[in-house]
């Protein structure tokens, strides 16, 4: 009794949130099934299936010692500012670029304010948005991804934030920086955009723009950029936003002090400077995307065309396929919480993973 009054002391905003699903982890699986580890493929989480780079992990054995001092964020920052050309004051990092989300959220967001999204775009904003007390205006999608135009007509005086995901993570869908360069211009200075670059370094090279320079030219623009995907560092939680100073000084208030820890900053400085593994990280993707994507062809299932290390296919009935794919221990990610409930988003592996998932998915269906 007394617990039921306790949880219903929490803001109505807070008990409206629906926690985030993951994509299931292999050792849930692996005691589900009773299968072994090492049979168990994993396309489910978007995340390198080179590993880490080899600098970065020798960079976390180093710095295990000196693991009793709390950690120092300088070095990091500094590397960011130099290969980015942003100024140290410009940087926010954060456990995970979710956490920097986050931190947008909590900086800009309270109760009577909203945030503007797309429909499927990442579920964090949702979160970070609900978090923080503010409501959501879900813009519906066009052709799967944002509609810019829509995005800026639902704008309201109350509007704090819009976040756009570029490309974006459920969908794979990328809007040309032309089309996101007009949008800013079209935003009131007030309002302050959120461009989610988690995927930017597997854009090609056609694809590809200085967006971190905008924000000299927009200081209502927070651009973010994570470890956890090209970089390899998932587990570790590394991410960062570059926005205008002042932005960036009322996000580092509401950020805990130590949020990225001694093994995180020392893997992601690291990591920054393996442009071999980086290389190699894109080279597979590229060639894993042009892998699944025949295979996905050859059994005649369509998808949505994709910018990042991910492919989202349309399976139909999504559930009970990807349920045959779990017994054959391979997981991808149903996508229903997205508002795509028939169709399955599969992350890029190695190429006898994507192999293993295809003849998966070809009895499962
Ligand atoms: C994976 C992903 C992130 C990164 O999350 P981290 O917290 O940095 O691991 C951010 N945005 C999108 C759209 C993603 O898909």
């Amino acid at each position: 009794m007394t617990q039921i009054k306790l949880v219903a002391r929490a803001p109505d905003y807070i008990r409206a949130i629906s926690p985030y699903i993951p994509g299931k982890p292999i050792t849930e699986l692996a005691r589900e099934m009773g299968l072994p580890l090492d049979s168990i493929v994993k396309l489910a989480s978007n995340e390198n299936p080179l590993g880490m780079s080899p600098k970065a992990k020798a960079a976390v054995e180093r710095a295990i010692n000196g693991i009793e001092r709390y950690p120092d964020q300088f070095e990091l920052i500094n590397a960011l500012s130099e290969r980015f050309g942003v100024a140290r004051e410009q940087i926010v990092l954060g456990n995970g670029s979710n956490d920097v989300l986050d931190l947008a959220a909590r900086a800009f967001l309270a109760p009577g304010r909203s945030s503007v999204f797309s429909q499927h775009a990442f579920a964090v904003y949702p979160l970070a948005t609900l978090s923080a007390g503010g409501e959501c205006i879900a813009v519906p999608a066009k052709t799967f991804g944002h509609d810019l135009a829509a995005m800026r007509a639902a704008i309201c005086p109350d509007t704090r934030i819009v976040w756009i995901a570029n490309p974006n993570n459920p969908t794979g869908t990328f809007l040309p920086h032309a089309d996101v360069k007009n949008f800013l211009q079209s935003v009131p200075g007030d309002v302050l955009v959120v461009l989610d670059e988690a995927y930017n370094e597997y854009l090609q090279p056609a694809d590809r723009a200085d967006t971190l320079a905008w924000v000299r030219e927009f200081p209502n623009l927070v651009i973010t950029r994570t470890f956890s995907k090209v970089y390899g560092l998932a587990g570790l939680r590394v991410g960062f936003a570059v926005a205008s100073p002042e932005v960036a000084d009322l996000m580092s208030r509401v950020r805990q002090p130590f949020n990225v820890n001694n093994l995180a900053l020392a893997a992601a400085l690291a990591a920054l400077d393996d442009h071999v593994f980086l290389g190699e990280s894109y080279e597979l993707n590229r060639r894993g995307m042009e892998q699944l994507v025949a295979g996905i062809k050859r059994l005649g299932l369509e998808h949505i065309p994709s910018h990042g290390n991910f492919v989202t296919v349309r399976i139909g009935d999504a559930a009970t396929v990807n349920r045959k794919l779990l017994q054959q221990g391979v997981i991808v990610r149903p996508i229903g919480g997205y508002g795509l409930p028939e169709f399955l988003r599969v992350t890029i592996g190695l190429e006898r993973e994507n192999l293993r998932f295809l003849e998966a998915l070809e009895k499962a269906l």
